[in-house]
Order: C-alpha cells, then structure tokens, then sequence
C-alpha cells in the first residue's frame, strides 16, 4: 500500500510569530501606572513648602476622623467588655491629635523660623519620615502626589542641611539612578571628580541599601524622582544622614532626567568641603 507523504518542509513549516516591542526605557515600579503622555509641567513637579503643611494638617485631621469613627461604632461593644475602656480610648485619641497638631506646629515653626527647634531624631530624621509618607498617601487621593512628594522633601532638605554636618571626603557617597540624561551624568561625575567622591548608579531601592550596606558611608547625597526618594528616604534617612535631590522628568519617568547640578555642587561642597578628617557635626 502506497502512503501519501504530507510532511511540511521544515522551512515551510508554521512558526509562532516573534512579536518585538520596542521599550524606550524600563519604567521603575513606582511609575507602573504611567499612561504614556507627557507628564505634567514638563516633568517638574516643584511646589511650594506650604503644600506639604496643608496636606500634612490634613492627613492629621483624616486619621483622627478615622479612628473617631471607628471608635464611634465599637464604642458600645468596648464598654460591655470594661466599662471605661471606652472612655479611655477617647481621652487617649484626643491626646494623639494634640501631640500631632503640636508637632506639626513645631515643624512648620521650625522650617519658616529658620532654626530647627528639635534633634533631628525627633524631627527630620525621625517621626518627618513616617509623616511625610502618610501625607503622601493623602495626596494621592487629591491627585497631588508629585507636588506633594516635592514639597516634602524640600522641608526634608531644608531641616537636613541646616544641622551642618560634614563628612571626610572618603565618608560621603552620591547615589544616582539610571534614568539621567547624558549630560546631567557628565555634570555628576564631574562634580563628584572635583570633590573626590564615589558615585554609584543604584538602579534599584534594593541595590542602593546593599551599597550603603558595603561603602557604610557616613552621609550620602541621594538623586531620584520625588517617587523613588520617598521610599529611599524612609529607609535610610533614619540610619544615616541624606540629601534628597530630586530631578525634572521632561520625557516621562525613567528617563533622560535632568537635575539641579549647581544644587548638587553645593550639597557635596558643603558636606565634604573643609571637614576635619573625622567628621563634625554642628547644632
Ligand atoms: S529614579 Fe528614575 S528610574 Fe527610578 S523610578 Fe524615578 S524616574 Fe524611574
């Protein structure tokens, strides 16, 4: 019996289709969301200081509103258990609110009087980090995350830099991501050639607290959108002193980002500038 050969030539044969996409940049994940039109303002999300206040008051009044609900509606089932517990949980959410309507005053005090009226593990370096990123969660809501975010770390900044640290120039480190544009890259490494300091390009959070964890510098001056720096912040601004410089996005995120290079000049100028070979901390 004759068989009937139908076997497809191998070069005939159907073959899945390689589908490429071009991707122009890696978007980090902060940016997941991003629709692909140009960002607003080009990019450039600076906002006045007073943003952040207005917010922070805010995110206060939100989480206080919160809780009084809350314990609006278990209050009764409170009281079966304990009688006063009620009660006390009111007293003590009132006092809460009053601490944090003070502490906020005591910032806004603070960065609009020109001298930091608290250490900075009481301040910048310390309950600021949790407060910057709860404002930022309100903002958010309100479609103001950017301008928020930037206005944050400006008072960040501005209390940080005022304490008047300086470092040996071994002891600082500059942490770049990788979505600079070429020149702002060149403006980096010549600075940080001129004040002898180690730049490291962390394309990751991951990577940049792995750096920090094998240099152990004793200050570092940060770049990142206002997105990336949040989270950087409330990672290590606790542990090590750091300057946040943000930058402008004129192409969308995570790519071909520009910076203040006279800002960043000034920053590594000022930590590494004329410090004695230990270190010193003023204020
Ligand atoms: S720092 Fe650059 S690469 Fe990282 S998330 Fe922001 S825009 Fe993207």
């Amino acid at each position: 019996m004759a068989a009937l050969q139908t076997a497809t030539p191998p070069s005939q044969a159907p073959r899945a289709q390689l589908i490429h996409i071009e991707v122009d940049r890696r978007l980090g994940h902060e940016w997941d969301e991003w629709n692909g039109r140009p960002l607003p303002g080009g990019g450039d999300f600076s906002a006045a200081p007073g943003l952040f206040f207005r917010y922070a008051a805010l995110t206060v009044a939100v989480a206080t509103a919160a809780v009084a609900l809350l314990l609006y509606l278990i209050g009764p089932r409170l009281a079966v258990l304990w009688a006063p517990l009620s009660q006390d949980l009111w007293i003590a959410l009132g006092v809460l609110a009053g601490l944090s309507t003070l502490y906020l005053s005591v910032l806004a005090a603070s960065f609009y009087g020109g001298r930091n009226l608290l250490p900075e593990r009481l301040m910048e370096r310390g309950p600021y980090l949790q407060l910057m990123n709860y404002t930022s969660l309100v903002a958010r809501g309100f479609g103001k995350r950017d301008w928020v975010e930037h206005a944050a770390i400006d008072v960040y900044n501005t209390l940080a830099e005022r304490r008047g640290r300086t470092v040996g120039k071994g002891e600082l480190l500059v942490l770049i991501p990788r979505c600079l544009s070429k020149q702002a890259l060149d403006g980096v490494l010549e600075i940080a050639g001129r004040y002898e300091v180690p730049v490291f390009v962390a394309t990751r959070g991951q990577l940049a607290r792995r750096v920090i964890r094998e240099r152990r510098p004793r200050a570092v001056v940060a770049v990142a959108c206002e997105r990336d720096m949040m989270t950087g912040l409330r990672d290590v601004a606790g542990k090590l002193p750091v300057l946040g410089l943000t930058m402008q996005l004129p192409n969308g995120p995570c790519r071909d980002a520009t910076i203040d290079l006279g800002q960043m000049e000034r920053w590594v100028q000022g930590l590494v500038a004329e410090a004695p070979a230990r270190g010193r901390t003023r204020q």
